[in-house]
């Protein structure tokens, strides 16, 4: 239930730039920690959320981040490394310029 709670609280933010794959519709993580009354199966065994345009954001983003993954087992969603994808800085981004002052500069 504490993870519950804090995949609820952190639902606004954004999700891992580092998360690949896709939901293969286990429904696992439909279950946390107990199985949700919108979980459906179809014939094949696939989940579905019978919600699923109204869902919330702890839904929507599962599994926002690598330490809120508690299906790993079965999730079709992973995350890399940021040094297993190399370092790409986003189109257009230049560091700052680095500003060394002296304690006779004035201010
Ligand atoms: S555990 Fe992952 S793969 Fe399974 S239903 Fe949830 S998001 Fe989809």
């Amino acid at each position: 239930m504490l993870n519950k709670t804090r995949r609820f609280l952190t639902s606004l933010l954004p999700i891992d730039p580092n998360r690949r794959g896709e939901c293969n519709r286990c429904g696992s993580c439909c279950k946390l920690p107990y199985p949700c009354p919108f979980l459906r199966f179809d014939d094949a065994g696939l989940s579905s959320c019978s919600v699923y345009l109204f869902r919330p954001p702890s839904c929507r983003k599962y599994p926002r981040v690598a330490a809120e993954n508690l299906t790993p087992q079965t999730c079709g969603f992973f995350f890399v490394a940021p040094e297993q994808i190399g370092h790409r800085p986003a189109p257009g981004f230049e560091p700052a310029a680095v500003q060394v002052r002296t304690a006779e500069e004035p201010g």
